[in-house]
């Protein structure tokens, strides 16, 4: 068994409005089933999601965390204009962004952009992905999976990984659930996140600097999946949350 992961190059810096699928189809002929993993970062410069953080007004809210964390509020004020929940407030802010991924700074960035800019995460990664699939696939006449990622921390563990954060006709969670083991026992619990290892293995090429290589297919890996699928299927449901509830409790 093996697959391929290939760095797709000579990819500009990307600027508003630009056309990423046709940069893409142009610099690698595109098989069928081939995972194209893009960073969320080239995603939200082509859909203009780049701020000025001086032209940032602080609120309230804003004003308030920045004296009890000591961040800038302006930066704050981005971060909770993209968040549904903050978890953690210091010493650093772990939220919900308004897409259900629960991460630092809801994604927002201020690596690989022009001093004094800030770039906010695409609004709807599924849709992001979605748009870039179909794209993608008209272009290159052949059937496609697409993974939108962004570098995150994770609980327990020093050291970021990709995860996956919207999707394209892949299913993002394998379940194990009732397969056999090598000694024939049933499989109770194990669900794999298939669509974070993608995401991990294609961020090895990525890197986190000056590489400029934000995107990365997957060839040889078979996962392509025919229908839409959903990123908060990955989610774990609130009820069923006890690190979320757990901070919650920590917050009062
Ligand atoms: P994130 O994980 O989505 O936040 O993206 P990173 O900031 O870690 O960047 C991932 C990769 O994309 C790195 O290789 C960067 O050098 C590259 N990258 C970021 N912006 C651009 C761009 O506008 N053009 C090109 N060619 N590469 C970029
Ligand atoms: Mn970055
Ligand atoms: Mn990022
Ligand atoms: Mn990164």
């Amino acid at each position: 068994m093996k697959f391929e992961a290939i760095a797709v190059e000579n990819i500009p810096l990307i600027h508003t409005g630009d056309n990423l699928p046709s940069i893409i189809c142009k610099n690698l002929e595109l098989q069928d089933r081939d995972i194209v993993i893009v960073a969320s970062t080239v995603v939200a410069k082509a859909e203009g999601e780049i701020f000025r953080l001086e032209d940032i007004t602080p609120g309230k809210i804003a004003l308030e965390m920045a004296s009890r964390n000591g961040k800038d509020a302006r930066f704050i004020q981005a971060v909770l204009s993209r968040s549904r929940e903050v978890l953690v407030e210091k010493p650093f802010m772990l939220v919900t962004t308004l897409a259900g991924h629960t991460c630092v700074n809801a994604g927002v960035d201020e690596s690989n952009i022009e001093d004094g800019f800030l770039l906010y995460p695409p609004v709807n990664p599924d849709a992001s992905a979605s748009r870039l699939g179909q794209e993608l696939e008209k272009l290159s006449g052949k059937k496609l999976s697409v993974i939108v990622t962004d570098t995150n921390g994770r609980a327990f563990k020093i050291g970021q990984t990709g995860a996956a954060i919207g999707i394209y006709k892949i299913k993002p969670v394998k379940h194990w659930i009732g397969e056999k083991d090598l000694f024939g026992k049933v499989l109770e619990v194990t669900e794999e996140a298939v669509a974070d290892e993608l995401a991990g293995a294609a961020n090895l090429l990525m890197g986190e600097g000056a590489g400029g290589t934000p995107v990365v297919v997957i060839r040889g890996f078979d996962y392509y999946c025919g229908e839409k699928t959903f990123i908060k299927e990955m989610y774990r449901p609130e009820e069923m949350d006890v690190i979320k509830k757990g901070l919650r409790c920590l917050q009062k």
